[in-house]
């Protein structure tokens, strides 16, 4: 019998990554101590205050049932209550927020939500898959804005040409970004609304690196800027700020229909998110800001270890306060794929090579400072015993 994989499957791009785990699988078979920058998944345990409510949560019969689709009404309490506090937006938690099983599930099922077979997507390059997968799974076409250098990897909108804007149903934007580290400015927000406005495109901001940094002010919210509760969604979530990836748990927030629509589509597909989850969630976001101030100083710490090792290997590094990646420049003459092996064959330090997140990323590569100090020390040490 032959099976073949759906046409939307096949269209997906080949898996860049490939050759890269099986170097590295071959170099720890040789006995190497590999130290693993790649994947940008926290390493620190989960705060301890939202463990114990978990662990209360769990043993209430109430939350052994399925959930209410949107999410209870004290987790978009919460989450409204979060929003007025730190962006000092009102949100309606009944009609403008929705809860999410993390938010990599809400960007990849939004397109179904708006995007007909052959409607045009704009999506930023180097970036998160899912933007494109989503797109293509709702049949959508997608076109690449690419982030560059020299525009502090911000998508340039003025050359964006019109016939696109005028075809374009929905826009992406990712700030903080991965995998750049790049911010986002109040200024640029702005003009990102003001063009959705002008082109009827709709906007989905993903925000999930917003509580990482170590900057005193804040990073800003699209949702901040007037007007944009008329085009725009952020997506939300819990894993990268309170080190709870494997809890699953974000939500979406803006415009009341974007987020009916979501909503739409979510309730025909699950059946939200496990109410202990949300409860252990709403501990996280009232909780002390201490620890997610504390994790923000950790990651400022292990970026100096890395970053002064990389310069004095000679690579050029993009300076940021925001994220747990460092991405830098590959040496000339060498390609991102040829720069990552060359790392894990010589020294058993394992980074992206920044072409797995788009073209514009080919020539650069990420870190992900995901291993304690000690470990980053380690592969500083090793880093600067480099030449290029
Ligand atoms: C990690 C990440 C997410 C998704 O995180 P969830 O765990 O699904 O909430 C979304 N966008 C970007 C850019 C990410 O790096």
């Amino acid at each position: 019998m032959t099976f073949e994989l759906s046409e939307r499957l096949k269209a997906l791009p080949p898996y860049l990554f490939k050759e890269l785990d099986r170097i590295r699988d071959e170099v720890k078979a040789r006995g190497v101590d590999v130290i693993d920058l790649g994947v940008g998944d926290p390493d620190r345990p989960t705060p301890d205050y939202v463990i114990k409510s978990l662990q209360k949560a769990a043993e209430d019969a109430d939350n052994h049932k399925y959930p209410v689709y949107s999410g209870m009404n004290a987790f978009l309490d919460v989450v409204a209550k979060w929003y007025k506090n730190r962006h000092g937006v009102t949100l309606n938690p009944k009609t403008e927020i929705c809860s999410l099983i993390g938010s990599k599930e809400g960007i990849a099922q939004f397109p179904m939500a708006f995007i007909n077979p052959g409607d045009l997507a704009l999506i930023p390059e180097p970036s998160y898959p899912v933007y494109r997968s989503g797109t293509l799974f709702a049949g959508g076409q997608s076109y690449f804005l690419p982030l560059l250098e020299k525009n502090k990897f911000l998508p340039d909108l003025n050359t964006i040409p019109t016939d696109i804007l005028g075809k374009a149903k929905l826009l992406w934007i990712n700030y903080p970004n991965n995998p750049t580290g790049a911010p986002a400015s109040s200024e640029f927000y702005a003009s990102v609304v003001e063009l959705a406005k002008k082109w009827n495109i709709i906007v989905a901001s993903d925000a999930a690196y917003s509580e990482v940094t170590w900057l005193s002010t804040p990073h800003p919210s699209i949702l901040e800027i007037p007007g944009a509760k008329e085009v725009a969604i952020e997506f939300h979530s819990l894993s990268k700020t309170f080190n709870m990836t494997g809890w699953r748990v974000g939500w979406a927030a803006g415009n009341e229909t974007l987020v009916k629509g979501l909503g739409l589509v979510k309730s025909n597909v699950d059946s939200g998110v496990s109410q202990a989850i949300q409860i252990a969630g709403m501990s996280a976001l009232e909780g002390p800001r201490e620890p997610v101030i504390e994790m923000g100083r950790i990651y400022q710490r292990r970026r100096e270890i890395l970053v002064k090792a990389l310069k004095s290997a000679n690579l050029s590094v993009f300076e940021t306060s925001h994220t747990f990646y460092v991405w830098l420049k590959v040496p000339v003459g060498l390609k991102s794929a040829d720069f990552a092996s060359k790392l894990l064959n010589e020294i058993g330090v394992v980074a992206t090579p920044g072409n797995g997140f788009g073209p514009s990323g080919e020539g650069f590569a990420r870190f992900a400072l995901v291993q304690d100090d000690k470990r980053i020390k380690e592969a500083a040490d090793r880093l600067a015993s480099l030449k290029f």
